[in-house]
């Protein structure tokens, strides 16, 4: 039985915390949870079973592929398909899972009224208040609830628009978007929904009848200098991997591919069992912590494919086998990616299926 070498341990009661929170931060809001790219990393499937035991309104995945995975293992809750259909084909198969198509673009529209009249669709339309991604000019909003009248076989969801600049609160953006949606929205009947995770943290009146949180599920925090724990959530994702070799190396040698980290008196290296294959991104420089025995060691030298290599002298007593945190408990994804120049987003999404995952809670 081969040894697992890198471990995702995802706790799925923190998950259920974290939708708590969510709850409890937006009591009148319905949620959507957003499960796309595989549940952010943390497997789309155990993450939807734990947040529809929770009560979960709906999932949000990115595409068709996305929500049949989960219909395949048996996940009953509503669907919406963010970006909506690409072809006629597809609409038909979202709508025999009972999925709900959101409609972005008039191309969409279009491909939909092409659908026999007679087979029940449940949509939400996009508008575009700002973002300037997806979605119809906020000036069609009243069009488009129009065009209902023609289509009596579309159910309509609701009314989504997507924030911008929710993560910084010196933006004047969120509420010039918050203000023209609910501008455009006057007198036309619907759900709305405009938040994502930093929407409904730092701006109350974004919490409308839905909200669409994805990151702070995980327990990460979508604010800039702030952790999970500083939202009172709980991180669900703790990867660790091992050391390997541990050795001494002189002073005045290098250690790695280019020879980057010379290292300074004749010093304990560490190697650790993870690489840029397994989604420790290559950028992360020397000095970005990795966490053995609850003690922040430096990476030093280059991250290869399959290892990091680590300083040792804070931890003389480290040995081949002791346990390496790449993040988690003690040390906040976060962090992690400060140190990377991204957001916990991309480290997330960006482990590999060379990792095993493991499920706790
Ligand atoms: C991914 C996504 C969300 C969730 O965003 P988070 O920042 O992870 O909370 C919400 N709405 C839309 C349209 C999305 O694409």
């Amino acid at each position: 039985m081969p040894i697992p070498r890198v471990t995702a341990t995802v706790d799925l009661s923190a998950i259920r915390h974290n939708l708590s929170r969510v709850r409890a931060l937006a009591p009148q809001s319905k949620v959507m949870a957003a499960i796309k790219a595989d549940g952010y990393g943390h497997g789309a499937v155990p993450v939807a079973q734990a947040l529809a035991d929770a009560g979960v309104d709906a999932f949000a995945v990115a595409c068709l592929e996305e929500a049949m995975t989960l219909r395949a293992a048996g996940i009953s809750t509503r669907i919406a398909l963010l970006e909506g259909v690409l072809s006629r084909d597809e609409a038909i198969e979202a709508a025999a899972l009972g999925l709900e198509i959101v409609i972005h673009d008039r191309w969409q529209l279009d491909l939909l009224a092409s659908l026999p009249p007679e087979s029940p669709l449940a949509v939400w339309f996009k508008l575009d208040s700002g973002m300037h991604r997806l979605g119809f000019p906020l000036a069609e909003a009243q069009s488009l609830n129009e065009a209902l009248r023609d289509h009596p076989n579309w159910q309509l969801q609701g009314w989504i628009t997507h924030l911008a600049c929710a993560d910084d609160l010196t933006s004047p953006m969120t509420q010039a978007q918050i203000t023209a949606f609910e501008a455009a929205m006057d007198g036309i009947p619907g759900a709305r929904s405009i938040a994502n995770s930093a929407g409904l943290t730092a701006w109350p009146q974004a919490r409308v009848d839905w909200v669409r949180p994805g990151l702070m599920l995980y327990g990460a925090s979508p604010m800039p200098g702030q952790t999970g724990a500083d939202l009172g959530l709980k991180p669900a994702m703790e990867v660790a991997s091992r050391l390997i070799a541990v050795h001494p190396i002189a002073a005045g040698e290098t250690v790695g591919y280019g020879a980057t980290f010379t290292c300074p008196e004749t010093m304990q290296v560490g190697v650790v069992a993870v690489g840029y294959a397994d989604g420790v991104h290559r950028i992360l420089p020397t000095g970005a912590p990795v966490l053995i025995h609850g003690v922040r060691v430096p990476i030093i030298g280059r991250v290869s494919m399959d290892m990091i290599t680590v300083d040792l002298r804070r931890l003389p007593q480290a040995a081949v086998g002791d346990p390496v945190t790449l993040w988690g408990a003690g040390l906040p994804v976060e962090e992690v990616a400060t140190w990377a120049g991204t957001l916990a987003y991309e480290l997330f999404c960006g482990l590999t299926n060379r990792v095993h995952y493991r499920y706790t809670g």
